[in-house]
C-alpha cells in the first residue's frame, strides 16, 4: 500500500502567521465556523469553541459575571489559535497570565487517528507561546476552561484599559503579526533596526523593535530579509532567537 503525505494547514484568526505570498497552499482549513459553542457547564467551567472569536469569548463570559482574560481582548484571534499559541499577556518573564492558567482540557481531533480525543491540561506542554500542539499532530476543537468569578464592571474596565494601553504602545491600523520573536535579545534586535530599518514597505515599529509594520503592499520576502538580519545578528553574537510567528514558506 502507497501512503501519500498531505500537509495539512491550519487557520484561525491568521494573526500569528507570515505567508509566502508567492506561493500557493492547497490544503488549508480554515476553523471559522468549526465550533462556536461557548456553554457554561457548571459554575466556572465552561466549554468554549475553536471558533469563537476572543472577543466573543470574554463577552460571553463577563455577561455570566465570570472572566480573567479580558486583556486579551485585543488579539485578532480565534480560540483554537490563542489555544495553540498559549497566548497571553507580558513577556517570558514578565508574563502576568497565558490562556494555559485557565484550561482544563482540550478537545483535538487526533489527524493520524482520525479521532476526537481530549488531552489534559497537564499533557498539553504549555510554555511561553508554546504547546503540545505545535507539533501539528491535532486540530484543535474547543477547551474547557475554569473562569475567575468577576463583576462585569470590573471586565468591563479592564477591557477599556487594555484597548487604551495598546492604542499607546501598538501602532494600531497597520499590518502587523504581534510580537515576532519569542526569545530575543532586545539590545540586538534595537541595533537591528536602528541599521537597517525599512525593506520595501516593511519596517520595525516605532514603538517596539520585536514588531514589524507593514505600510500597504510589503512582501513575505521584505519581512524574511529583515528577520534574518536579526537571526544573524544573534548569530554572531551567540544569543539565543526563536521566532514566535509561524512561517507558511
Ligand atoms: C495586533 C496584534 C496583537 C497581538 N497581541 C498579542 C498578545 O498580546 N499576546 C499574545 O500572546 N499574542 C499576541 N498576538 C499574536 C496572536 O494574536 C496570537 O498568537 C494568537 O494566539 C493567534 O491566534 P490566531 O487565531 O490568529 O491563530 P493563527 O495565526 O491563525 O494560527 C497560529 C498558529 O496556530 C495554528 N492553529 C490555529 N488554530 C488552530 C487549531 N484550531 N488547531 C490547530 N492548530 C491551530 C496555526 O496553524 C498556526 O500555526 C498579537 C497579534 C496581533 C496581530
Amino acid at each position: 500500500m502507497i501512503y501519500i503525505y498531505i500537509y495539512i494547514y491550519i487557520l484561525s484568526g491568521g494573526s500569528n502567521l507570515l505567508i509566502n505570498d508567492q506561493k500557493e497552499f492547497e490544503n488549508v482549513i480554515y476553523m471559522k465556523d468549526v465550533d462556536r459553542n461557548l456553554k457554561q457547564i457548571k459554575d466556572d467551567l465552561f466549554y468554549v469553541g475553536c471558533s469563537l472569536k476572543i472577543q466573543e469569548v470574554i463577552n460571553g463570559i463577563n455577561e455570566l459575571n465570570y472572566g480573567g482574560i479580558e486583556e486579551l481582548y485585543s488579539l485578532p484571534a480565534l480560540f483554537g489559535g490563542i489555544i495553540y499559541m498559549n497566548a497571553g499577556i507580558g513577556g517570558k518573564t514578565t508574563s502576568s497570565f497565558t490562556i494555559s492558567d485557565f484550561i482544563v482540557r482540550v478537545k483535538v481531533l487526533n489527524k493520524e487517528t482520525k479521532k476526537i480525543e481530549w488531552i489534559k491540561k497537564e499533557d498539553c506542554q504549555f510554555s511561553h507561546r508554546k504547546s503540545m500542539f505545535h507539533n501539528d499532530k491535532y486540530i484543535i476543537l474547543g477547551a474547557e476552561c475554569k473562569f475567575k468569578k468577576q463583576d462585569i464592571k470590573k471586565s468591563k474596565e479592564i477591557i477599556q484599559e487594555r484597548l487604551k494601553f495598546c492604542k499607546e504602545k501598538q501602532e494600531i491600523g497597520h499590518g502587523a503579526f504581534g510580537t515576532c520573536f519569542s526569545t530575543a535579545d532586545s539590545r540586538l534586535l534595537k541595533i537591528v533596526s536602528k541599521l537597517k530599518h525599512k525593506k520595501g514597505n516593511i519596517r520595525f515599529s516605532s514603538k517596539n523593535n520585536n514588531w514589524f509594520v507593514n505600510d500597504g503592499n510589503g512582501t513575505f520576502k521584505d519581512t524574511m530579509f529583515l528577520i534574518n538580519k536579526c537571526i544573524k545578528l544573534h548569530k554572531l553574537f551567540r544569543k539565543k532567537i526563536e521566532c514566535e510567528v509561524k512561517i507558511w514558506d
